[in-house]
């Protein structure tokens, strides 16, 4: 691809690296130029398709800074792929359906619960408000997306709420109905009484929905039945349940014992006959005798409540184990009394305890939650409200023994924080507990990158419940299954086009997938002719969008991009989105196979002291608003930086401006050093070719140094440790090896190697010039290439600016750039570990200079190294480089320390076995160029503060307020010193007041002094 854009010719690099001013003009670039469109085109050419769907964000809120983290993890696999020459469909998606659209809308409209809302606003008017809600989001969304630089593609999004999409959705189920694992069952599910919702088991376990709630805790006793005085003692700390009570249970294996407290005997656990009595302040009591529990199977017991509860008198009729004990392992004997009572219609292990002994069910609740007739006096009480009428109803019949509150963790409704209530409820359920081995087989072949959250993950998994997926809401995906009011045959409808074929009478036109229109359709019954209406259900949100794999695409598109590759999404979404993918895969393909081949699950993010950001502490960090004051690509730099992927991030604004702007600020002024070093010479990267770590000018073969050699070296080994942390989604690793290779490697070791040689403009050191510039050039181009996932608009910048200004022929954007490769001939180990051996003895030198307070820029004649034999090799085969950077003339070596070290002119360090000896004797000579070599920084300091470009030749620099031997010691240098900071002149001054000039203050040595060039 080649350019055809002219639009980066006003892109330049300005003398501060001002990041937001650069982010909008790339991000205008970007739009102008259509860059994410065209690289969409790689759709037909490239080197393999790399499947993705996208986590649908719900549109119920705006995004905040945790959503943004998660999404630069894609943005970041998406680029990178992209480079590497694969197609990937990122494409966007939107959740838009389900209950936390319908709360949202439900706030808005002012409706306080769903009979309020049906009677006040009706279905029609509510889903379009839904619809206007979500798109409101969308914008916020969309917005957010190009602001943090996203580049998800918004036109190919999917929206679950479409009829296209709704209609692959059923294929879903229609799959699971031709199994037998959709089906209607009368099973026990949490119940939100605020929503007038059932739940999913998954939705239960969501983040954040234990909650420290106060309830009563209450002994109680059941009367043995044709016994004299003896009891079951039992607690509860939901007295309502009790209206629904139709069991004992006690567990099989422990020993229980009648206790004797005045002149009752009670039956309990024996290990907890201790702290129950302390707790029930009896001091007073008596362990008669004891037995198996195992042995009180069978016993019967009075029911204190039947007088008024006509339910529970039919009840008893029924079944002769109602109201008898069983024994069950799952009873617990280390809290309370170890005796529990059983409400099938309230309970899970109670439901299925009376399944297995086909005991019927007691549930007379409607759908508020409020007792019907059949339970008597409480009749039009709302459950929890009964909690302490029941006491009361105990009291009166010598059934209670002690109530008091207990604070506790309770699950509450994730969306409305309502205590929620189990109860026996007929819903359409996945049968999923059927398929369960499946589906941990799937699952154990995924890749998850951490240990942690794969565990977390597996050990949900193997709960493997049944899915209740019917709700008792409106703006859903409706439940496409018509019952016949004469005969109960179903029917499962899978398409709109089957719908309208099969519809009793003309569907209207403005007919669409969603309540109430699609309750209109009525169908014939096949088996007896008879009129079939829709089960009144709308599907679980998570099955919505859990169906994005195969509804989001068409079949080609499934049969190319399922499973995907990669997926990453927080880790509150163990239980909801990357379980629902999972389920519903196996139940559409049948097969052990989930729909992505790795799942990272990111930790969530908190505000800068560790808590959980929320509307109520008011410290959610809000995209859009953050990055109008910051910069997108320091937080996403940030972001990846601070912290492994599955952490929990502290997000610290304070520290946006700190490591991550002198990082990246850093890469920007070695770019723009190199420019402009570059442009000076006329330098054009298309005469130089990189070959093993040669290079070609035009034909000439450059000699490289031994520091050039070694920095390619490195390159060629970040390379490829970056590459392979990427992979492993080790972001934060992987950005520190960038971090690492700019601050280090480039600005703090070579940068300052060569940087002197560019200095001047001599045409006899051109060829010398023109390698430092192939170099550079080639790697900071390599470095831009490598950021461009983690900060795209730096990237692109710099690409524009540097490197299509250099070569307009490169492609349009660094997006359309392949990806760097390693190159094994450039790489040196053996040099790499000499540079180590080099850095040390000069970080060594450095150290024995401290301890004799000799300054580094005063040049010093000797030096001694001493150490073993191959390290010593390692030094002497980049001597030069050596002196120079420890500043001394001359350097010898030897195994031992030699005798005439000893004495006190020599200073020293040591670490291991090397040792470094100075000679520190003052000579003028090197002590009048070490000064002029530190002033000859200064004024190149100035120069560039000025604005002078390195090339500028100077006509004149003045000196002022030296002291009187700095003065004299100058005097033999001031030539070599004009030559230095390309001057035409250095004139030395005494006092800066007696010549009239632009004085800038600086210091030598504590002393303050003036420079002055023009
Ligand atoms: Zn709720
Ligand atoms: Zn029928």
């Amino acid at each position: 691809m080649t350019a055809k854009s002219d639009t980066n010719s006003n892109l330049s690099l300005t003398g501060d690296y001002k990041p937001q001013e650069l982010e909008k003009e790339i991000r205008s670039f970007w739009e102008k130029n259509q860059i994410r469109d065209k690289l969409e085109l790689r759709e037909q050419e490239n080197k393999g398709f790399l499947g993705y769907v996208e986590g649908p964000p719900t549109l119920n809120g705006v995004p905040h800074i945790g959503h943004a983290r998660g999404r630069v993890m894609k943005d970041i696999r998406y680029r990178w792929k992209t480079m590497q020459g694969y197609y990937m469909p990122f494409w966007a998606g939107w959740d838009c359906q389900g209950l936390p659209v319908e709360l949202e809308v439900e706030k808005l409209l002012g409706v306080k619960n769903k009979r309020e809302l049906l009677e006040r606003v009706g279905q029609e008017r509510f889903i379009e408000e839904c619809k206007k809600v979500i798109m409101r989001y969308y914008r916020e969304w969309a917005e957010a997306d190009s602001r943090m630089g996203i580049f998800i593609d918004q036109k190919k999004a999917y929206w679950t709420y479409l009829d296209s999409y709704i209609e692959r959705e059923w294929q879903y189920l229609k799959h699971a109905w031709e199994q037998g694992l959709l089906e209607e069952g009368h099973y026990v599910v949490a119940y939100c009484p605020g929503c007038q919702t059932s739940l999913s088991s998954a939705e239960v376990g969501y983040e954040g929905s234990y909650k420290e709630v106060e309830d009563p805790s209450l002994y109680f006793k059941f009367k043995k039945t044709d016994s004299k005085d003896d009891y079951f003692l039992v607690w509860t700390t939901m007295p309502f349940t009790i209206i629904t009570d139709t069991m004992l249970a006690v567990n099989p294996k422990a020993e229980y014992v009648r206790v004797r407290v005045g002149g009752e005997f009670w039956i309990m656990v024996r290990q907890r006959v201790e702290p129950v009595m302390q707790e029930l302040s009896i001091s007073k009591f008596e362990i008669i005798d004891s037995m198996l529990g195992k042995s009180l199977e069978g016993t019967h017991y009075d029911f204190p409540l039947s007088d008024i509860i006509p339910g529970q008198k039919d009840l008893e009729s029924k079944n002769p184990m109602v109201h008898t004990v069983i024994s069950e392992d799952f009873v617990d004997v280390n809290t309370a009394t170890g005796v529990v009572h059983l409400s099938p219609g309230n309970g899970e292990d109670d439901f299925w305890a009376a399944q297995r002994r086909k005991v019927p069910v007691f549930a007379p609740f409607d759908d508020e939650v409020k007792f019907t007739k059949e339970a008597g006096v409480f009749n039009g009480v709302f459950a929890r409200d009964a909690d302490y009428l029941v006491v009361e109803e105990l009291r009166n019949r010598n059934a209670f023994v002690q109530v008091k509150k207990v604070k506790h963790e309770y699950p509450t409704c994730w969306r409305s924080h309502h205590k929620l209530v189990w109860l026996a409820r007929k819903e359409y359920f996945l049968r999923t507990d059927k398929i369960n081995s499946k589906v941990l087989e799937a699952a154990e072949r995924i890749e998850y990158y951490f240990d942690e959250p794969k565990n977390r993950f597996l050990s949900f998994l193997k709960e493997g419940k049944p899915w209740c997926i019917s709700r008792e809401r409106v703006w859903g995906t409706p439940l496409p299954i018509w019952k016949c009011e004469k005969c109960s045959q179903k029917k499962l409808v899978a398409s709109k086009k089957e719908l309208v074929e099969n519809a009793l009478e003309k569907v209207p036109e403005n007919f669409e997938l969603h309540k109430p229109w699609v309750d209109h359709v009525r169908l014939k019954c096949p088996n007896c002719e008879g009129t079939m209406h829709r089960e009144d259900f709308v599907l679980d949100t998570w099955h919505n969008s859990g169906a994005s794999p195969y509804a989001r695409f068409t079949d080609a598109q499934f049969e190319e991009f399922v499973p995907t590759d990669f997926l990453t999404e927080g880790i509150d979404q163990t239980r909801g989105w990357a379980n629902s993918l999972l389920l519903e895969h196996v139940i559409l393909t049948g097969k052990a196979e989930g729909p992505y081949r790795a799942f990272l699950f990111q930790g969530l993010t908190q505000d800068a002291r560790g808590r959980k950001m929320s509307k109520s502490l008011g410290n959610v960090l809000e995209t859009t608003k953050l990055l109008d004051k910051y910069s997108a690509d320091l937080c996403r730099f940030y972001m990846m930086r601070k912290c492994a992927p599955i952490d929990f991030m502290n997000f610290d604004l304070q520290e946006l401006n700190r490591r991550p702007y002198q990082v990246l600020s850093t890469l920007y002024h070695l770019s723009r050093f190199f420019l402009q070093n570059a442009e000076f010479d006329g330098f054009e990267p298309d005469r130089y070719r990189i070959s093993g770590n040669k290079i070609l000018w035009d034909r000439v073969l450059l000699e490289l140094q031994p520091a050039d050699r070694w920095m390619l070296s490195k390159l060629q080994e970040k390379i490829e440790e970056y590459t392979q942390k990427l992979e492993l989604c080790e972001f934060n690793t992987a950005v520190a090896i960038l971090e690492d290779f700019v601050i280090e490697t480039l600005s703090r070791l070579y940068v300052p190697m060569i940087r002197k040689e560019l200095w001047t403009d001599a045409p006899e050191t051109l060829e010398r010039r023109e390698t430092i510039y192939a170099l550079l050039h080639h790697t900071l181009k390599a470095i831009t290439l490598l950021f461009n996932p983690v900060t795209p608009f730096l990237s692109e910048a710099l690409y524009q600016s540097v490197y299509r200004k250099l070569d307009p022929k490169l492609p349009e954007s660094v997006n359309m750039e392949n990806w760097p490769v390693p190159d094994e001939k450039m790489l040196d180990k053996d040099l790499m570990e000499q540079f180590e051996v080099l850095f040390k003895c000069v970080s060594l030198a450095y150290a024995a200079r401290q301890q004799a307070k000799l300054k580094r820029r005063w040049p010093l004649a000797k030096l001694v190294v001493v150490a073993p034999e191959k390290m010593i090799e390692a030094v002497r085969n980049v001597e030069q480089l050596f002196l120079e950077l420890t500043n001394v003339k001359d350097v010898e070596y030897a195994l031992k320390v030699p005798d005439y070290v000893e004495c006190s002119i020599w200073a020293s360090a040591s670490e291991g076995d090397v040792s470094i000896f100075l000679s520190a004797k003052r000579d003028e000579t090197l002590l009048g160029e070490g000064i002029m070599r530190d002033l000859a920084r200064r004024v190149q300091a100035l120069r560039k503060e000025l604005g002078f470009v390195p090339t500028d030749v100077l006509d004149v620099v003045h000196i002022a307020q030296l002291d009187d031997e700095s003065q004299s010691l100058l005097q033999a240098y001031l030539e070599e010193m004009a030559e230095l900071v390309r001057s035409k002149k250095v004139y030395l001054h005494g006092d800066h007041t007696l010549v009239e000039a632009d004085w800038h203050e600086s210091e030598l040595d504590g002393r303050r002094i003036y420079l002055n060039i023009h």
